[in-house]
């Protein structure tokens, strides 16, 4: 359905560098049609350097609000007069909501996540080790998001063993959960499954166009006492995915949170429950079509 743009329409959009991939605008428009909801969500292509100029025509265009992505989303937050405790953990935001000249920054990537195992996978983090494959800012999302749920043990395993340490530092210091980095080895995963009932694939390995590639992991160790998310939804069912299966994993894909994490912004900007079924089916659209 086409969105009727009238004197009155509410603007929300993208900020991104690029944003041409994005499946954003097609989720987001199609829930704001479903419901005759008088809003447009637009993509913009944000350079760097013009991210500050950019922030400031939130106000000044009086956008309702925006999301943020690759590069912008640790980047933005000195441009903000307020930031969630959960942008503050995380260190980045996803989410911009503009209430009367105030920007405020939300991350929704980690609560999206938390509500796709939920509703996706039927999984509660609560009390459960968890392994962490990658560092990056979606890694650092998911394990803000997991320690705040109540995961007792997060496992980080990184190509750049530093980073894994810092984050595993950062959480122990500042979240209730216990966090340790470790090699990312076949023998030191092996080791680790044993004890883990949640994997969270986090690198962008085995994305389209690259996705016959997979991150090395000792999928002989996997069984049905795990579940394996992998946070790429391009293709939803990745490599990575479909060995975790062959062992006998259960498997959720990346579709899952950026519907969810799109659904937040969804409800922070316009105070209405998400069409979740219509912004699935524009996700699935959108895959069909690349
Ligand atoms: P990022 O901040 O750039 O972090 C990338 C991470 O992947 C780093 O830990 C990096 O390790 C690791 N990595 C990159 N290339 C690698 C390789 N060839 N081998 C091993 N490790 C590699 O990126 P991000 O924002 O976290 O995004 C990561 C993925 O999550 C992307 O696929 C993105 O699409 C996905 N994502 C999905 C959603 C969703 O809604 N489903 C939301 C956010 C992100 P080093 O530290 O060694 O560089």
């Amino acid at each position: 359905m086409q969105v009727k743009i009238k004197g009155t329409t509410k603007i929300c959009g993208l900020f991104g560098y690029p944003v041409e991939h994005s499946f954003s605008p097609a989720m987001q428009n199609a829930a704001f049609s479903s419901l005759l909801l008088d809003f447009v969500y637009v993509p913009f292509t944000v350079a760097p350097g013009d991210l500050a100029q950019a922030v400031r025509a939130v106000r000044a265009l009086n956008l309702v609000g925006v999301n943020v992505t690759v590069p912008h989303k640790e980047k933005v937050l000195p441009f903000l007069d307020e930031l969630t405790p959960e942008a503050q953990l995380t260190g980045a935001v996803n989410t911009i909501v503009h209430i009367e000249g105030r920007l405020v920054g939300h991350n929704t990537d980690g609560a999206g996540f938390l509500r796709a195992l939920r509703e996706e996978a039927g999984f509660s983090p609560a009390g459960k080790n968890v392994l962490v494959l990658g560092a990056g800012g979606a890694a650092r999302a998911v394990a803000v998001a997991l320690a705040g749920a109540g995961a007792q043990e997060i496992s980080i395993a990184n190509r750049t063993a530093q980073r894994a340490q810092e984050l595993a530092r950062e959480l122990n210091e500042r979240t209730p959960a216990k966090a340790r980095a470790i090699f990312w080895s076949a023998r030191h995963l092996g080791e680790v499954l044993g004890n883990v009932q949640l994997i969270v694939q986090t690198t962008p390995v085995g994305m389209t166009p690259g996705r016959e590639q997979c991150p090395s992991f000792p999928f002989h160790c996997l069984g049905r006492e795990h579940l394996v998310c992998d946070l790429i939804y391009n293709p939803p069912m990745t490599k990575f995915l479909e060995r975790a299966r062959e062992a006998g994993a259960a498997v959720s894909s990346g579709l899952g949170m950026l519907l969810h994490q799109g659904a937040l912004a969804f409800e922070l900007w316009t105070g209405k429950n998400a069409p979740l079924e219509v912004m699935r089916r524009a996700l699935l659209e959108q895959l069909q079509e690349r």
